[in-house]
């Protein structure tokens, strides 16, 4: 498992959002830290192949994700920030759905949709409309969403908005726990969001990377 950035830019009709920036990104939790218009999300979206560099490489495993998309596709699981829900739905019916789109029978789907239900503890609640629910239980069936297919991959484009203490405080353990087999990348403009839980940290000021480093080397220098 090894996501690597070589080079990358973006260029939107003259802003430049994000700027030469290289990584190499293995397992655990990289959390990209910036402020707004730092040009995280555009980074984001990058690796999730919405949106292509408009120069530099993206490798997944050695095969080149703006060539070749599918083979990280079918591994990605994505959290977009504006993730929308059918407020009539009920979480379980969204998911179901969202895994019969993916290929699933109706009886795996049934079957993962109850896994993971459980695992963002929404098993009591996931019966009921969408459109009732606060934040953190959206953003807990946003991550449901993300993870239907397993990832190896998990992006998480500034989940922790609009969440009250403690359920960023939750929010933030289940993305621990799902970091270990796998890759997560959390951005955040909110520094204690990710000092608990990153393995490593990059800091995004003006499309560039300007600092990597473990959390005790970027936070306590800082
Ligand atoms: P963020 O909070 O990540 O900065 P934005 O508010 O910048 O998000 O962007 C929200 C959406 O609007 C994104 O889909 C982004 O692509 C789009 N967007 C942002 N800035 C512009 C812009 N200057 N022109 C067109 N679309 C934009
Ligand atoms: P962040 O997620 O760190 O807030 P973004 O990637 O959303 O940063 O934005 C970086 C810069 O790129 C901002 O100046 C933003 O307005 C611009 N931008 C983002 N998306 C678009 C877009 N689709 N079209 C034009 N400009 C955009």
């Amino acid at each position: 498992m090894q996501l690597e950035l070589n080079h990358v830019t973006k260029t939107y009709r003259g802003t430049q959002a994000v700027a030469d920036v290289s990584l190499r990104i293995g397992p655990g939790v990289l959390g990209l830290l910036g402020p707004n218009g730092a040009g995280k999300s555009s980074l984001m979206r990058i690796l999730s192949t919405i949106t292509r560099p408009t120069t530099g490489t993206v490798i997944w495993n050695g095969t080149d994700i703006v060539a070749r998309p599918e083979p990280l596709r079918r591994v990605l699981g994505y959290l977009p920030q504006d993730f929308g829900v059918y407020p009539n739905l009920s979480a379980g019916e969204f998911l179901r759905y969202l895994a019969a789109v993916k290929g699933l029978t109706s009886r795996s789907a049934k079957a993962r949709v109850d896994e993971l239900l459980e695992l963002v503890n929404l098993t009591e609640t996931g019966s009921r409309p969408v459109g009732t629910f606060s934040g953190g239980m959206r953003q807990r069936v946003g991550i449901a969403q993300a993870l239907l297919g397993d990832p190896e991959l998990l992006v998480v484009d500034e989940p922790t908005v609009g969440l009250d203490p403690e359920e960023r405080m939750r929010f933030r353990n289940l993305l621990g726990d799902l970091a270990n087999d796998r890759i997560v990348i959390l951005s955040t403009h909110i520094v204690s969001d990710i000092e608990a839980i990153a393995d490593d940290i990059a800091i995004l000021t003006a499309g560039e990377l300007r600092r990597r480093g473990t959390p005790e080397e970027l936070l306590r220098s800082a």
